[in-house]
């Protein structure tokens, strides 16, 4: 029997996995993180990680699929490529790893389904999907279904990021309590800064833009 009480949620340490993290252990009794390397350059992206999971007191677990990283060439995992700083037009960045949600997903789903749990979250947001497809919500509901046939289960993805921007995705950590931990203990740098980042990478750029747009709302 599949619990409803228990989710895992998709988790990198960043901003928006970090947040559904924290999302989750609101909506569940029982709530825990799996996180993958997958060849980043930012290894330590994994400990930061563990470590927030282990603050917020999340079982947490981390698979080594690094060898994604040898199937497509993309600026997160080869050093030789150099990362776009804007998307180009017509085209992906090249910080898009081809297939990860997918890949992620799908692993997350027989990771959970061997524990007895049918519900993951994952922080993948529309709105500010940065040209990645596997972002939209298109994608995670036909993977949803895809999942449920392909192992005869009824998990349910929940995006609790799909229909916000950065700087709705900053109040919602702001109403979570955690504005602060998500501030200073995350990382979403493309360069492997924590808290505030490197300031100029297209990540940095987009999470300090949404920061800046809440701050101004508060006062
Ligand atoms: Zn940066």
């Amino acid at each position: 029997m599949m619990n409803k009480e228990e989710t895992l949620v998709v988790f990198s340490g960043g901003q928006d996995s970090t947040t559904c993290l924290f999302w989750a252990i609101k909506h569940f009794k029982k709530v825990y993180a799996l996180s993958f390397l997958y060849g980043q350059k930012h290894q330590k992206e994994v400990e930061y990680a563990r470590a927030i999971a282990q603050e917020a007191g999340v079982e947490f677990e981390a698979k080594d699929v690094s060898f994604i990283a040898e199937l497509g060439r993309n600026s997160l995992t080869d050093i030789s490529i150099q990362m776009d700083e804007e998307q180009p037009v017509g085209s992906f960045p090249n910080t898009f790893v081809p297939g990860r949600n997918l890949f992620f997903l799908s692993v997350a789903a027989v990771y959970a389904r061997e524990k007895g749990i049918n519900h993951l979250v994952t922080g993948v947001s529309q709105t500010d999907f940065s040209g990645y497809p596997d972002c939209r919500d298109g994608f995670i509901k036909s993977l949803n279904v895809t999942l449920n046939l392909a192992m005869d289960e009824q998990f349910v993805i929940h995006t609790p990021l799909m229909w916000i921007d950065k700087a709705q995705t900053w109040a919602l950590a702001d109403e979570l309590g955690v504005l602060q931990l998500v501030r200073t203990k995350t990382l979403t740098c493309y360069n492997g800064e924590m808290g505030d980042g490197c300031g100029h990478c297209p990540a940095c750029k987009l999470r300090r833009e949404g920061l800046e747009t809440y701050l101004a709302t508060k006062k």
